[in-house]
């Protein structure tokens, strides 16, 4: 298992420079997930097509738990199926409330920097605002 650092840096990274964080004129599906008890506010933007997440992006404010794990979600679901997006979303939801194995947490890639938010419930929010808002996004298509 990596350690503590490189989990951080992976945070710090996708924090100071999120790949995914612009907005994106081509979407369609447009969703807006906001986490009051924080005050994390993101717009969730994807371009999907035949079932396929061909383009996504963020845009907006917050700790760098909540923009850092929008980022993360975005580097794992652009170019993926629908699907795919929904079997990650429900295997990040399970690693947050501490139910996933090891060998499942490792399947998240970079997602499981995030880890150790399930020992911190006040945290849980902001961790999790990106993909809930993904979770609704799709149940719209
Ligand atoms: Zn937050």
């Amino acid at each position: 298992m990596p350690n503590r650092s490189f989990y951080h840096e992976i945070l710090t990274e996708h924090n100071l420079h999120p790949m995914h964080k612009h907005p994106l004129p081509e979407a369609n599906v447009v969703l807006d997930g906001v986490n009051p008890s924080c005050g994390d506010e993101i717009t969730l933007q994807l371009r999907l097509e035949e079932g396929k997440i061909l383009e996504g992006a963020f845009v907006g404010e917050g700790c760098a738990i909540s923009q850092a794990s929008v980022d993360i979600m975005l580097d794992q679901i652009i170019g993926q199926d629908i699907e795919f997006a929904r079997r990650r979303l429900r295997l990040f939801l399970r690693m947050i409330q501490g139910e996933a194995d090891e060998a499942e947490i490792e399947e998240l890639e970079e997602a499981s920097a995030l880890r150790d938010i399930s020992h911190m419930p006040a945290r849980v929010k902001c961790a999790v605002l990106g993909w809930h808002t993904l979770e609704e996004a799709l149940d719209k298509v």
